[in-house]
């Protein structure tokens, strides 16, 4: 409603959003959330609401007229092919040095990943998130978060039998085979249901290759968790296909101005609230991105200077290996990844046995290193354009090369194995041009205070990826979840 009053708006459905919606729903306040992308809850024209991984259609990509798939090759072919304008699921946003992919729409990017739950190492914490209580976060929100999520373990027994996990037992025999830990990672994907699928008794999801463009059954995105939680309070509101473009305060608030788009991007509609209090949740680079613009525009002058600054890419590199013939991984592969190689003490680098679910044998095994990289970017407003650009260049993941071989040319070794050079390009091994773990550019206890309030204006929080330093030393979305839990009730008890 243009002119309308909201106690809380929150700006973005992901991880961070979702948490603290419910929560403030909880304690009786009402809640608008604004989310740029879709609502997914309607069939497209083959009766599903998602597409494939392996044939990307106008669902796919956010705003692009060409695919841009992670994995741009095969034996050398590029893969990449043309697509209607839409606003679709995955957004693969070129910054300069780096893509960084992000889900869109209500679920934010719950919709688009493997679904690994990963809770970092307690000893590892510290280097996290050095400003909080790491006793509170093990003892009280990481559990929490873990159980609202709706994260469980694969059946070990089963594990052994899957043949859609043939993939990952190669990549265990071979990390056990050159001294490494091995290490079960734990899912929202429902276990269950992906053995009914094996069984072939259910709609199949992750066995047919469902993941990167959304996940049709048993993936539990946060539409089936917290959101739906947050719904059933009967306090919370969304707006799919509404993009706030501007925050600056007002008499009792805060003057927030909405876009409304339609499928093809454009602009149908400009519309204004009036909020109490506003809730960035934008995700790490959508926050940022506006918080920068916001300062540098005038609309929040009083924003201190760290804002913008310590953005990381979680250090992600991917790259493959070719196995010897004996060695097949499977033409079955189950789209979600259940395995990873540890060596961050040793090495800096944690790297997940990923599946290459392209249905036919490919000899390959492939990972998606998560590396200790210390290098940073940073957000910064280029007035002539009006953008606002993230300063990266593609030679500082050189740190996270050096890191995820520390693994795998020792695999390689033992195995007298080489590494796959078409998967990225022609005679390229590194993906190091990508991101799928964006974190940082509105640092806790630097840009807000140690509970996610941005200093300068009374009212406005962050609450989502922005707050983590650039790296979680693991994937990323359960530390997200645990430290939105932390954070709103802190603020609830304060500031309500
Ligand atoms: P997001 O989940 O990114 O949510 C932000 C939301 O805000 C989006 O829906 C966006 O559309 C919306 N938005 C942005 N700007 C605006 C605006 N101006 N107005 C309105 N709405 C806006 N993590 C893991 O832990 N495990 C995994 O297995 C894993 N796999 C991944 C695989 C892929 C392909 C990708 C892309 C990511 C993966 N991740 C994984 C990362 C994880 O999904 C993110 O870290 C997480 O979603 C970030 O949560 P968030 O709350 O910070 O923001």
């Amino acid at each position: 409603e243009p002119g309308a009053q909201v106690a809380a708006l929150v700006i973005g459905t992901g991880y961070g959003g979702s948490v603290t919606a419910l929560r403030l729903a909880q304690a009786g306040v009402d809640v608008h959330m604004v989310e740029m992308g879709m609502a997914w809850d309607t069939p497209g024209t083959d009766g599903k609401i998602f597409a494939n991984t392996t044939t990307p259609d106008y669902r796919s990509y956010w705003l692009r007229t060409r695919t841009k798939q992670p994995l741009s090759n095969f034996l050398g072919f590029p893969l990449d092919k043309d697509v209607p304008k839409y606003t679709g699921i995955l957004d693969a946003e070129e910054m300069g040095g780096i893509v960084v992919y992000q889900g869109r729409g209500v679920g934010g990017g719950s919709l688009v990943n493997g679904g690994m739950a990963v809770t970092p190492e307690r000893s590892r914490f510290p280097g996290v998130l050095p400003s909080v209580d790491a006793d509170e976060m093990y003892d009280v929100y990481y559990p929490r978060a873990n159980s609202n999520l709706g994260v469980n373990t694969i059946d070990p027994a089963w594990f052994e039998t899957a043949e859609a996990y043939q993939f990952a037992r190669v990549g265990r025999k071979q990390a056990q085979r050159s001294g490494f830990r091995f290490t079960f990672v734990p899912n929202v994907y429902d276990w269950n249901y992906m053995k009914q699928e094996a069984a072939g008794t259910v709609p199949k999801s992750a066995l047919a290759a469902e993941i990167l463009y959304g996940n049709n059954y048993g993936k539990k995105s946060l539409q089936k968790t917290y959101l739906a939680q947050a719904r059933a309070t009967g306090r919370v509101t969304i707006s799919p296909l509404h993009r706030v473009t501007t925050v600056t305060p007002t008499t009792g608030g805060y003057t927030v101005t909405i876009e409304q788009l339609d499928t093809s991007g454009a602009v149908t509609t400009t519309k204004t609230v009036t909020a109490q209090r506003v809730f960035f949740a934008a995700g790490s680079v959508g926050t940022s991105k506006l918080l920068v613009r916001l300062k540098a525009t005038g609309a929040l002058p009083a924003l201190n200077n760290e804002i913008g600054t310590g953005w990381g890419e979680n250090g992600n590199v991917m790259c493959g290996r070719a196995n010897h013939l004996w060695d097949p991984t499977g033409s079955l592969q189950s789209s979600i990844p259940t395995a990873g190689i540890d060596n961050w003490v040793a090495g800096g680098a944690f790297a997940e046995v990923a599946p290459l679910p392209t249905g036919i044998e490919t000899w390959a095994s492939f990972y998606l290193s998560i590396t200790n990289n210390p290098n940073r970017g940073r957000f910064t407003w280029n007035a002539a354009t009006g953008k606002v650009e993230l300063d990266w260049q593609t030679a500082w993941k050189q740190p996270s090369i050096t890191m995820a071989k520390s693994i795998f040319d020792k695999i390689n070794a033992t195995e007298g194995t080489i590494y796959r050079t078409d998967l990225f390009g022609v005679y390229k091994i590194w993906g190091d041009h990508l991101t799928y773990h964006p974190l940082g550019g509105t640092v806790l206890n630097k840009a807000t205070d140690n509970y996610g309030r941005l200093h300068g204006y009374s009212g406005l929080y962050v609450v989502d990826g922005a707050l983590i330093p650039g790296n979680v030393s693991v994937n990323p979305f359960v530390t997200i979840t645990a430290l939105a839990e932390r954070n709103i009730e802190k603020v609830i008890a304060e500031d309500l």
